[in-house]
């Protein structure tokens, strides 16, 4: 959800489509620097969300890359990470959802240690936060770490703070990664395979968003709910799963489809399937 005109109007924004649950960047996804959060903003940030009752997720910025071989970006994006998370402190949100990264060339178990020093740093620095720091799952794009849910679950358990993490599953991109929610047996497996490596408790949020691409394409392109690769299948079936009714939804589809706003669209269809349950 936009944060234009401040983090506050996000919430209206949320308010007005009927969502329990919005996602925002608590600054520009696209750029480093940030000014600071004012305090009339973030206490009317809190107020309407008292207010609404809503749900309210952050998003990290694209420009982090935690497995960076590169040392300098690296530590650029430790500390812009840093700064992510004591925005979100700040505003009591509870979840910061991040990729973990990209190694870049310097092969996969490097990226990950990268990952994992990181962290290690920033949990120390931040000891005693609340908000949890959720780890998405990647279509494993290009030099894309966390495709797979052994590297999310391996990435939290070699920290030295395991409970401080959750991941958010991303139906597009784990379709693009190769896990196919299509079928009813291929549907069960993917989530046994998450509960294996991760644990089924461990996943606290869901991006739901079509597929443009095709199965282990690895290409993250979003597209409409019900009008990808994916089709309307696996949504009414997660929207529909009692082990994933807790779990809050967030779409991520684009915003318009010949010159019509989409949101309110694609969030009717999963609405109607939550109903149909
Ligand atoms: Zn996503």
């Amino acid at each position: 959800m936009s944060i234009a005109g401040g983090v506050d109007e996000a919430i209206d924004r949320g308010a007005e489509l009927g969502c329990t649950a919005i996602q925002i960047f608590t600054k520009n996804a696209t750029q480093w620097k940030a000014r600071p959060l004012r305090a009339e903003e973030v206490g009317e940030f809190k107020r309407k969300r008292s207010d609404s009752g809503i749900l309210v997720v952050a998003h990290d910025s694209y420009l982090i890359n935690l497995g960076s071989p590169d040392a300098a970006l690296w530590k650029k994006s430790a500390a812009a990470f840093l700064d992510e998370m004591e925005r979100a402190e700040a505003l009591e949100i509870p979840y910061l959802v991040m990729h973990p990264g990209a190694h870049r060339g310097a092969g996969t178990q490097a990226g990950l240690r990268n990952v994992v020093k990181a962290f290690d740093q920033l949990l120390q620095s931040t000891s005693g936060f609340r908000v949890k720091i959720l780890l998405e799952n990647t279509a494993g794009q290009g030099t894309a770490l966390g495709d797979t849910f052994e590297q999310l679950g391996k990435i939290m358990d070699d920290t030295i703070n395991p409970e401080r993490f959750g991941v958010c599953i991303d139906t597009c991109h784990a379709f693009a990664a190769g896990y196919d929610l299509k079928t009813p047996r291929t549907y069960e497996a993917v989530w046994s395979e998450l509960d294996r490596w991760v644990g089924l408790e461990r996943l606290k949020l869901f991006h739901l968003n079509d597929s443009r691409k095709g199965l282990g394409e690895r290409v993250d392109r979003h597209e409409h709910i019900g009008r990808g690769m994916l089709g309307p299948g696996p949504f009414r079936k997660i929207m529909s799963d009692d082990r994933f009714r807790k779990a809050p939804k967030i779409i991520e589809t684009p915003k318009e489809a010949d010159g019509k706003d989409m949101d309110p669209v694609n969030l009717g269809i999963l609405r109607d399937f939550a109903r149909t349950r």
